[in-house]
């Protein structure tokens, strides 16, 4: 089904031309026609589906009518998303798809000062994108009127449970109007995110995609059995192969997120961070450098990296094993995107086993163990607080161009089809 078969009108097809997309995701193609015309919605689909245009496209529809009768600066829409990135991705989104649409937006986030999102928001917005702790305060201090308020968007609404967002949310939902269009997506449909649409939709129409917990079909995963004392060697080894471009390193905690960091700085890969006790500034940073692949791996916690879209990430690792298996399918959908062939790596220690057997009953499969290719397992282990570096990598490495012989095109159309 083409892009012109779902009503979307003309300034936003030709953004869509121009961001290569030559067909609707599977999402798209359902929500799409269900949002224009007026329902309630629930897309329960993981990241990496196309989620965020299923709902941003639609709304533009609307928002560019509202526009075109004369909107009076009023905000129109709200988008709420559970983390600042995922906030600034979808402002990412609605700009790509409104660049011919005169829409006025507003981000609205934690961890940065409010003054300017004050201003924003007072100055009159057509959509605000925003956190649900940073907007309640925001509108605790009375700086938003979503009095003209048609249309919500509740994004990866089972992040916002888990990350304890409800008692906010319900506040900010009361205080909308009540004859407004409500649209949300989560990656499962739990019985916690049942009771949310009861208490915040009308009939709501379901469109699902993929099967529950299902990791992104494209993504190859296996698994490398390895003593925790080794791990360090192992991503070294494993990283003296230019294949390995863009690389996202998951690890517990964020003291391990910069020790493995430290290290492959001190040999010289480029090497971000995104955990919670970095500024916002530096957050956003690493994750723009990574996407513009100036670094070349990525090194993340759970939280931070949560609902990150970043195309074209080869490998995922799982330096250390996830202790939820929902993590594990959040984390490895990162990679293999829009139909990309992926890899995901998971390093298991000993006491990694347990983990590693729950989340083969969650996802109802194995996953392949392998011996790692040339890799010593009897060496010496890497002593990451040394400061003199360990090269098991060329220190020379130059980083292949993403789109070139090794890398996954960026510039040609991008196919979904799953
Ligand atoms: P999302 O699931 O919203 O995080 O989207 C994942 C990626 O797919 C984003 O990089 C989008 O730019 C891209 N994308 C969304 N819709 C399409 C489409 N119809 N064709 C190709 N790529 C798309």
């Amino acid at each position: 089904m083409p892009f012109r078969a779902l009503g979307l009108g003309a300034n936003i097809l030709q953004a869509i031309q121009d961001a290569g997309y030559t067909e609707p995701t599977p999402i798209q193609a359902a929500a799409i026609p269900l949002v224009i015309e007026g329902h309630d919605l629930i897309g329960i689909a993981q990241t990496g589906t196309g989620k965020t245009a299923a709902f941003t496209l639609p709304m533009l529809v609307k928002l560019e009518k509202m526009i075109a009768a004369g909107s009076q600066n009023r905000t129109r829409a709200l988008v709420l998303a559970p983390t600042r990135e995922l906030v600034v991705q979808i402002h990412e989104n609605v700009r790509a798809y409104a660049k011919h649409v005169p829409l006025r937006v507003a981000n609205v986030y934690g961890g940065v000062g409010e003054r300017p999102q004050k201003e924003a928001l007072r100055s009159g917005v057509d959509l605000v994108i925003a956190t649900p702790g940073r907007l309640m305060d925001l509108m605790a201090q009375r700086c938003a009127d979503f009095s003209g308020l048609e249309f919500l968007v509740l994004d990866e609404a089972d992040r916002m449970l888990d990350m304890g967002f409800l008692p906010s949310i319900r506040r900010i939902v009361k205080s909308l109007p009540v004859k407004r269009q409500t649209l949300m997506f989560s990656a499962t449909l739990s019985r916690e995110i049942e009771g949310l649409t009861h208490e915040f939709q009308k009939s709501p129409k379901t469109v699902q995609i993929g099967r529950r917990a299902n990791p992104a079909e494209t993504v190859t995963q296996f698994v490398y059995e390895i003593s925790k004392t080794m791990k360090p060697a192992l991503l070294q080894h494993l990283l003296s192969d230019p294949a390995m471009n863009s690389v996202l390193v998951f690890t517990r905690t964020k003291h391990g997120a910069d020790r493995v960091a430290k290290q492959l700085e001190r040999i010289g890969i480029t090497t971000g961070t995104l955990h919670s006790n970095r500024s916002q500034n530096q957050r956003m940073r690493a994750l723009t450098d990574f996407k513009a692949g100036k670094v070349r791996v990525l090194v993340a916690t759970d939280i931070a990296a949560r609902g990150i879209d970043v195309d074209g990430i080869s490998h995922v690792i799982n330096y250390d094993f996830p202790m939820q298996s929902e993590d594990y399918v959040h984390r490895i959908g990162r990679t293999g995107r829009a139909n990309a062939v992926g890899e995901a790596i998971s390093f298991i220690s000993q006491d990694e086993h347990g983990p590693l057997r729950a989340l083969e009953k969650f996802i109802g499969r194995g996953i392949v163990r392998k011996k790692a290719e040339g890799f010593n397992y009897h060496a010496e282990p890497v002593k990451v607080s040394e400061d003199r570096p360990r090269d098991f990598t060329q220190r020379t490495h130059q980083r292949p161009q993403r789109g070139g012989a090794q890398g996954r095109g960026r510039s040609g159309p991008r196919r979904f089809g799953r």
